[in-house]
């Protein structure tokens, strides 16, 4: 059996292009691509404000000292693309949106009833990756995080991990992505970590006990802290067997420290802590592990194409067209392939681009007003009426299931 490579799958289902004239590292998102994407972030928009973050916009671009005064430019200035001098003012393409979330939560005064204060932004960032080490969806040069950062009082953080944790539950269990493995990314030794060595303690305390009080486990990894502060990384292995992090939870002191964040508690004036979140990293990290953990069948709701119609002779093509338009009215993605091919040569062609519905409209579907449907990978379903198909597909899309049928798994 082949390995899944996102690069080949993703070239077969026309989801990215890349182009010299562009340059490495900065794939072009084709439309079947900024299908499944937008779908993920439609999702994640929704799922981040039923666990009540406000969404933000923030520029792509600051001033250096932004990144002096947050500690990149001292931790992470190798990965930063060079300054651009603009009339003597130097500005630089942002590595993280993390200091952009801190000057919106600085932006009004705060009290303790503001709190936790929850942002979030898709927000894209860049990242100077050499030339060479740069390729498909996963190594890129410019990513949109699923970013959020949350504001709060040191008694609030454990519950925001908890319900951060919940939330990477939700998003893999509708991604069909499979359970990940807990790291506690601890700091190591070096100049590479901000801070005091009480800070730290703190942190990885807090860290420690909101795993603790959920009752789950976690390997431990020194050394792969973030530069402000310890993490809780998920872990996923990719079928090439490479682990990867897709989501991560960290806990920091260091930054609201350094640009002197308050709010107002009773008579005094406190720190908030920052935690930092990803629930499905970058859009482009996350829909390369999606080719691969699925080698390209994706669960309907994100499929590119969710149904092709497949018309046997002239006389069934207004039906069929009707049977696209149907799906089509009701929100789903359909359609029609009417090509000068036998049926056989279209059925494989959608096979191969793995759509999850194939609709066959013959003489016999034309005169009684029916479909016969083979789902992806199943026998062919008991032929069955226009709204019965739409109903059935729009049913699984709605669920975000990840089988074809309701009520059934992966096929
Ligand atoms: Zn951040």
């Amino acid at each position: 059996m082949d390995v899944p490579d996102h690069r080949r799958i993703g070239r077969q289902l026309k989801v990215y292009a890349t182009d010299d004239a562009c340059g490495p590292g900065l794939p072009l998102w084709l439309p079947a691509g900024a299908v499944v994407r937008a779908e993920i972030e439609r999702f994640i928009v929704d799922l981040e404000r039923r666990h009540g973050y406000s969404h933000v916009y923030t520029p792509q671009l600051a001033k250096r000292e932004l990144y002096e005064r947050s500690g990149h430019w001292d931790h992470y200035r190798d990965d930063m693309y060079p300054p651009m001098d603009l009339s003597g003012e130097q500005v630089v393409l942002r590595p993280m949106n993390c200091p952009h979330h801190i000057l919106v939560y600085r932006a009004e005064p705060r009290g303790l009833r503001d709190l936790p204060f929850r942002l979030a932004e898709l927000g894209t960032m860049f990242r100077h990756e050499r030339s060479g080490a740069v390729g498909g969806l996963s190594r890129v040069r410019q990513m949109t995080l699923n970013d959020g950062h949350v504001f709060c009082a040191r008694e609030q953080v454990e519950s925001e991990i908890a319900s951060i944790l919940g939330m990477v539950r939700q998003a893999y269990q509708a991604l069909a992505i499979p359970a990940p493995v807990l790291r506690l990314s601890r700091r190591g030794s070096g100049p590479k970590y901000a801070g005091e060595a009480e800070m730290w303690a703190r942190a990885e305390a807090m860290v420690r006990s909101a795993l603790a009080g959920l009752g789950l486990d976690y390997v431990e990894a020194e050394g792969e802290a973030a530069f402000y502060g310890p993490k809780i990384d998920l872990q996923v292995t990719d079928p090439q067997g490479r682990e990867e992090t897709l989501s991560t939870v960290q806990v920091d002191f260091h930054l609201p420290e350094r640009f002197g964040l308050g709010f107002i508690r009773g008579a005094a004036y406190e720190r908030p802590v920052m935690v930092h979140r990803s629930i499905v990293s970058t859009m482009e990290r996350i829909v390369a592990h999606l080719l691969e953990v699925h080698h390209g069948a994706f669960p309907v709701w994100l499929a590119p194409v969710q149904a092709v119609i497949l018309p046997v002779g002239p006389d069934a093509l207004d039906h069929a067209a009707g049977v696209r338009d149907a799906l089509r009215r009701a929100g789903l993605r359909a359609d029609l392939d009417d090509r000068d091919a036998t049926l056989g040569a279209r059925v494989r062609d959608a096979q191969r681009q793995r759509v999850p519905y194939l609709a066959i409209v013959g003489e016999r579907e034309v005169a009684t007003g029916t479909v016969s449907v083979r789902p992806r990978g199943a026998e062919q379903l008991p032929v069955m009426g226009t709204a019965e198909f739409v109903d059935l597909v729009r049913g699984v899309a709605a669920s975000r299931s990840a089988g074809l049928l309701p009520g059934t798994g992966a096929p």
